[in-house]
Order: C-alpha cells, then structure tokens, then sequence
C-alpha cells in the first residue's frame, strides 16, 4: 500500500476516496505510511460490527470457493449461520458459470494505474459479469448513493478495461456488467446498477484525470482539506487536530481476509 513514490502505486477506490475526501489524508496513508488496525479507535460496538463483517466476508469467500462450508454451522454465531442462510438463498453456489470470490485485478495502461478488489464476480457462460459487494454496517445499501460513487466507478471500469481473460467471450462489453451492493441484514434489498459504453467512456475521463491529477503534485502540495467536518471521521484527527476521531469509516482493503497475492493479475496494455 505505501509508495515509494506515485509511479509505484495501484489506485484503489480507497486511495481515491481518500484523495477526494482530503489530499493531506492520502498522503498520510498512502506516501507517509501511517496505518491503523482496521478496528482502532472504534467502540465496542463498532468492533463488533467490523469482525460480524470480517467473519461474513470469510464465509463468503469459502462458500464459493468450494461450494460448501468447511467448518461446521454449529461453530457460527446466531447471527452468521441466520446471514448465510440469506446469502444462500440469494446467490446460491452452482456448477454453472464461474464464481471468483476474493478476486482482486490490477491494471496497468500507460502509467494509469489501477486495483480492483472484489468480494465476488459471477461470470455467466454466456459473458455477463455480477459484481457482488458484501456490505454488512446497520444500514440498507443506497443505491443511488453507489451509482456515482468511486466504488462503483473504479469496480466496473477495471473490469470493463482487464477483465476480458476472465470472459468466455473473450470481452466484457460495459452492457455486460452490473454491480449490486447487498447486506444480509436486508435480504430483499436488491438493485443491480447496469453499464454503458457512454459511462465507460466517462469514467475513463474521469479517473485518468483523477489519478494525473494526484501524480502531478509535489509532497507539500497534499494539503488539508478545509471541510473540518470530515476531521470528525478521519483517523488521523489525533495528529492533525489532537483529538480522537468520533467514528472511523473502515475500508474492506482494511480487513485480513487471507488474500492470495500470487493470485492477483497485472493486466498491462501496450
Ligand atoms: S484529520 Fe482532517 S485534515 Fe487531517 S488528514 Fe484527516 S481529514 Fe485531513
């Protein structure tokens, strides 16, 4: 994650996010280095929410990565063994089309640089992709939320750009893909967000502007945001402002899910 400099790093949603939340908190994390455990500074609440969340990540993975559940139900808590049932329900494992959970796809296209991380893509043997995103905090998925965010920009568009060995086609076309973001704890809350070679062409403007952007500044240009309201959030508040932060938003990259790092693909373009 950190780099030694610019040229070095994979742009994630979260390096992204970072940047437009406050330059000075990308540098922080990403040029300085400083990095907190996931759960730092939350209350016990939040610690709880955040390992329910990790443990479900984990199930997912293992799910539909073998079909089935190694460890026995009984070893779940209440409230997992309730959230798989759901999950199983929902995207039940099956031998047709292909289940890459976990699955992470960098991107390389003349010093444009890009990670993807994705909690699950189900690829249909007549080449459309589902991006699945697990969210597990205490509130519904907002889809109008996700429909602009970073998230869902950088997600489709890497897979739209990279993702072509992946396709029986042998191309995922912006058509092709659809993402939907789904939390257990609202089942039924389902709305895929589709694609189109109009918004791929966009987001290929946006983000290649976004990253050239953060590459073109010198290390004192990464400054503090003047939003001090965003403070409240920020791990760093401590350093910046002496205070501790009221609640940290925790990143999936955060959290230890065992990734295979052999397993992750540069896709570079000529
Ligand atoms: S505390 Fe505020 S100024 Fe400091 S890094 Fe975080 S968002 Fe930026």
């Amino acid at each position: 994650m950190l780099a030694k400099n610019l040229d070095d790093l994979y742009f994630s949603q979260s390096a992204l996010i970072s940047y437009q939340t406050c330059p000075l908190k990308f540098r922080r994390r990403y040029l300085d280095g400083l990095f907190w455990p996931a759960d730092w500074g939350g209350d016990k609440n939040q610690k709880e929410v955040i390992e329910q969340g990790r443990l479900f990540h984990l199930l997912a993975q293992r799910y539909y990565f073998l079909g089935e559940v190694p460890q026995s139900k009984e070893l779940l808590s209440q409230q997992l063994a309730f959230w798989f049932e759901e999950l199983k329900k929902f995207r039940p494992y099956h031998d047709n089309g292909k289940f890459l959970p976990e699955h992470e796809i960098r991107m390389n296209d003349n010093g444009i640089k890009l990670v993807a991380k994705y909690d699950l893509l189900y690829i249909t043997s007549d080449g459309r992709v589902v991006i699945y995103d697990w969210k597990t905090n205490n509130s519904r998925p907002l889809t109008n939320y996700y429909r602009n965010h970073l998230q869902t920009i950088t997600y489709r568009y890497v897979l739209a750009k990279a993702g072509r060995v992946y396709s029986p086609t042998g191309i995922f076309r912006p058509e092709d893909i659809s993402v939907i973001y789904w939390n257990p704890r609202y089942p039924n809350y389902v709305e895929p967000i589709g694609y189109s070679q109009k918004q791929f062409v966009k987001d290929e403007l946006f983000l290649i502007k976004l990253i050239s952007e953060i590459k073109s500044l010198d290390y004192d240009q990464f400054i503090a945001t003047g939003d001090q309201k965003r403070c409240i959030y920020c791990e760093y508040r401590p350093i910046c402002h002496g205070k501790r932060a009221i609640h940290v938003e925790i990143e999936e990259e955060d959290m230890d899910f065992d990734l295979d790092w052999e397993s992750i693909e540069e896709i570079q373009f000529s």
